[in-house]
């Protein structure tokens, strides 16, 4: 522990090791209950893997305040100096809760597929409210956000309806119906690139103007393929390479056209809703939808850890 405290070029330059998938053991090992240090060390060298930079503007040339550890001054911003933590900035910031915690729930968000209720975490972590957990993994959910790219190669579009179970209703509001309008679900529309990544928003409503509007924000027009099903909101996408299959006459398969790679995206995230998220609000849906797509996109990650540490 001791090489730690020396916040000088040796600890500098020791990058922590990317571990695709932390077991429990390997993060204990990592982060030891206790050492206030590691965790720290870790969120300085990926918030900042060229050096310290002042978050407000980006000056490099900061100094270590010598009373505070993990504190520097940025002189560039401010007459007086600007001083700051390694959490100013984040979503650590102004918490009562160490980061050690705050890692913990981030691991235990990434480790499981299917996610983790909140009711979970907070049992798990030993905290007094249900509200601590829900603020903390909201916040995390909402800095996984991914910027907004743009597919290429083969891309898949569907959408889909999620929530408000249908069985857990009163008889007279059962609606009987899968999705649409007036079931109470959220709609949902994604693109994914076959062995690439998805891109997944939630719709006010399924129109072709929103639609549209999805697929020429998140879709580029240099795409091989544009695979859809036969509904008709994808109609207008002309200027795309657009083919469908005949969901309507059970045609699933048309050599390369098919969804099946978006429609498996749906199922991990509808078996999340499900078993886990019991009372996933609508209103918060865009975050649960962030938290499936960042898992989804970082499967391949050699380091999907750290890259969630820094996003926060
Ligand atoms: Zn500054």
């Amino acid at each position: 522990m001791a090489i730690l405290r020396f916040q000088g070029v040796a600890a500098m330059a020791k990058r922590p090791k990317p571990v695709h998938q932390m077991t429990e053991a390997q993060f204990e090992n990592m982060f030891p209950i206790g050492d206030d240090d590691a965790p720290k060390a870790y969120l300085r060298a990926r918030r900042w893997p060229e050096g310290v930079r002042c978050p407000r503007c980006g000056n490099p040339a900061v100094y270590d305040l010598p009373s505070r550890k993990w504190h520097w001054q940025c002189e560039k911003c401010a007459p007086d100096g600007y001083r700051f933590s390694v959490i100013a900035g984040t979503i650590f910031e102004n918490t009562n809760k160490p980061l050690r915690q705050w890692f913990k729930v981030v691991h235990l968000m990434l480790t499981s597929k299917k996610g983790i209720s909140s009711l979970q975490i907070q049992r798990q972590m030993g905290f007094g409210s249900y509200e601590t957990a829900l603020n903390m993994t909201h916040k995390i959910r909402a800095a996984l956000i991914e910027p907004q790219t743009k597919l290429g190669g083969i891309v898949e579009i569907d959408e889909t309806w999620v929530g408000g179970k249908d069985h857990n209703r009163h008889w007279d509001k059962k609606t009987g119906k899968s999705g649409g309008a007036g079931t109470g679900k959220t709609p949902i529309i994604g693109a994914v690139q076959r062995k690439g990544n998805v891109i997944a928003r939630v719709l006010d409503h399924v129109t072709k103007i929103n639609v549209e509007k999805f697929v020429r924000e998140t879709v580029s027009h240099k795409v091989s393929l544009l695979a859809t099903d036969d509904h008709q909101v994808y109609d207008g996408l002309k200027e795309y390479p657009v083919k469908s299959v005949r969901h309507k006459i059970n045609q699933y398969v048309v050599g390369a056209v098919h969804t099946n790679t978006i429609e498996g995206f749906w199922s991990i995230f509808k078996r999340g809703v499900v078993g886990t998220f019991h009372k996933m609000s609508a209103k918060y849906m865009p975050l649960y939808v962030a938290e499936f797509q960042f898992r989804y996109n970082n499967r391949f990650n050699p380091d999907m850890f750290g890259t969630a540490i820094s996003a926060c």
